[in-house]
C-alpha cells in the first residue's frame, strides 16, 4: 500500500496526548450518529471538507488577497483561494466573491461596513418574525450602531408583508434593505425587494445564510441577479466548513473586500478557505442538485406529518429546508418540546412563531430542518416516521415512554448512518 504523503489529522496522537479532548470528539461523533439531527442550520460535512479543515493551511498567515498579501510564502494558499473564488463565481453566476469571512455574522458586519455608516438607517426583518440577530437586535452590533427599522409578516398569511416593506422604505429612506431570515419557511420575492430598493435608492443585501445551499443546488430561485450583495454561511444546507462568504456586483467588489480585510478581520482562515473551495466543488455536482431537491421534498413531508400529529406549520407548510411549527394546539411550549425531544435523542430547537404570546426563552414553536437527515440518505417516505416520533415525544409529558421512543430513534438512524463506522 502506498502512503499518502499528507500530514494531517492524527487521531491516535490526539488520543495519547490529550485523552480528555479526544474523548469528547468521540462522544460527539456518537451523539451525531445515535440521534436525529433536525437543527435547520446544521449539516454533516464530507470527509474531504474535514480533511482540508484539518490541514497545515491553518498555520499560514495570509492577510490580504491572492497576489496582494502582507506575508511571504502565500503561493500555495493563493492558489486555493483563487480556485475557491472562481468556483463561487461560476456556481452562483456572481461577478465577485469573497471567501474570507469567518462566519455568517462576520460576513454581515462586512456588508454593513461596506455600505452603511453608524447611525444610518437599515430596513430588515424583525427578529420575532424570523430575522437574524445581525438584522437589528438591540444586543447586536447591528442594533447598537445602526438605526434599524423592522418589517414583519402578515398576521393572516404569515408571509412577508411586501406592502409594509414598501411603506416603511418610503417613510424611512433606508441606506440599505436586508432580506433573508433564520426562521422563514417560504421563498422570498427578491424582485419585489429589488423594486422597493430601487424606488428609494437603497442597497439591497440578501442574507442567504439559510437557503444558499438550495440555490447552489438549483432547487430554488437565486437572489444573485437581484441583490447588490449576498452574504451567507457555508455550513448550513451548503454543507461546507463553518464559515461565511460574500457575493457582490463588480462595482462593489473593492468596498466589500476592504470591509472584510482590513476593516473587520485580520488574517483569513486559509484551511477554511480551502475547505470552502472543496464544498463549492461538491455543490456543483449533479448529486448535490438531487440532494437539494430532496431536502425540500423531505421538509414538505415532515411538515405534513407534523400537521397530521396535531401541530400547525406556520404559513401552512414550506418551500425550503425548514418548517416552523406552532405547538399551541398541543398545549406544549417550545421549551418543553425541545426538552422532550432531547430526552429521546431528537435534536431540534424551540423557536418563536410570528405574534408569539410567549417570551422568546419559552416560545410557542419549534424549528425543524432536513439538511442533516437528507445527507444521511433519508427520503420523503421516512419523514412520517420522524413526525410520529416527535409527536409521541411531545405528548409524553411524564417521560414514561421516553426509553421506548429513544430505541425507535436509534433503530431509524442505524439504517441511515451519519459518518458510517
Ligand atoms: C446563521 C445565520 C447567520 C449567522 O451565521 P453565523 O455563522 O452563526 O455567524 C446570519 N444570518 C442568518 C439569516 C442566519 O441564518
Amino acid at each position: 500500500m502506498t502512503e499518502t504523503p499528507f500530514w494531517g489529522p492524527d487521531f491516535e496522537q490526539l488520543a495519547q496526548e490529550d485523552p480528555e479532548i479526544s474523548g469528547i470528539l468521540l462522544s460527539e461523533l456518537d451523539r451525531l450518529r445515535d440521534g436525529l439531527q433536525l437543527i435547520a442550520s446544521e449539516n454533516f460535512t464530507s470527509p474531504a471538507v474535514l480533511a482540508a479543515l484539518g490541514s497545515t493551511l491553518s498555520n499560514k498567515y495570509a492577510e490580504g488577497y491572492p497576489g496582494k498579501r502582507y506575508y511571504g510564502g502565500c503561493v500555495e494558499v493563493d492558489k486555493a483561494e483563487v480556485i475557491g473564488i472562481e468556483r463561487a463565481k461560476a456556481l452562483f453566476g456572481a461577478e465577485h466573491a469573497n471567501l474570507q469571512p469567518h462566519s455568517g455574522a462576520s460576513a454581515n458586519i462586512a456588508a454593513y461596513g461596506a455600505f452603511v455608516k453608524p447611525g444610518e438607517t437599515v430596513l430588515a426583518m424583525s427578529l420575532p418574525h424570523g430575522g437574524h440577530l445581525t438584522h437589528g437586535s438591540r444586543v447586536n452590533f447591528s442594533g447598537k450602531w445602526f438605526n434599524v427599522v423592522s418589517y414583519g409578516v402578515r398576521e393572516d398569511t404569515e408571509l412577508i408583508d411586501y406592502d409594509e416593506v414598501r411603506q416603511l422604505a418610503l417613510e424611512h429612506k433606508p441606506r440599505m434593505i436586508i432580506c433573508g431570515a433564520t426562521a422563514y419557511p417560504r421563498l422570498i420575492d427578491f424582485a419585489a425587494f429589488r423594486a422597493i430598493a430601487d424606488e428609494v435608492g437603497a442597497i439591497l443585501m440578501v442574507d442567504a445564510a439559510h437557503f444558499i445551499g438550495l440555490v447552489a443546488g438549483k432547487a430554488i430561485p437565486s437572489p444573485v441577479p437581484f441583490a447588490d450583495v449576498v452574504t451567507f454561511t457555508t455550513h448550513k444546507v451548503l454543507r461546507g466548513p463553518r464559515g461565511g462568504m460574500i457575493l457582490c456586483r463588480e462595482e462593489h467588489a473593492k468596498a466589500i473586500d476592504k470591509a472584510v480585510f482590513p476593516m473587520m478581520q485580520g488574517g483569513p482562515l486559509m484551511h477554511g478557505v480551502a475547505a470552502k473551495a472543496v464544498a463549492l466543488k461538491e455543490a456543483a455536482s449533479a448529486s448535490y442538485q438531487e440532494y437539494a431537491r430532496t431536502v425540500i421534498a423531505n421538509a414538505q413531508e415532515l411538515c405534513a406529518g407534523l400537521a397530521a400529529e396535531g401541530m400547525r406549520p406556520v404559513s401552512g407548510g414550506t418551500d425550503t429546508h425548514l418548517g416552523l411549527i406552532d405547538l399551541q394546539e398541543l398545549g406544549v411550549t417550545g421549551t418543553q418540546a425541545e426538552e422532550r425531544c432531547d430526552r429521546v435523542g431528537i435534536t431540534l430547537n424551540k423557536n418563536a412563531i410570528p405574534f408569539d404570546p410567549q417570551p422568546p426563552m419559552v416560545a410557542s414553536g419549534i424549528r425543524v430542518g432536513t439538511p442533516s437527515v437528507t445527507t444521511q440518505g433519508m427520503a420523503p417516505g421516512d419523514m412520517k416516521a420522524i413526525a410520529s416520533l416527535i409527536g409521541r415525544a411531545l405528548k409524553d409529558e411524564s417521560g414514561t415512554e421516553a426509553d421506548e421512543i429513544r430505541t425507535e430513534v436509534t433503530e431509524l438512524v442505524t439504517r441511515f448512518p451519519a459518518y458510517p463506522r
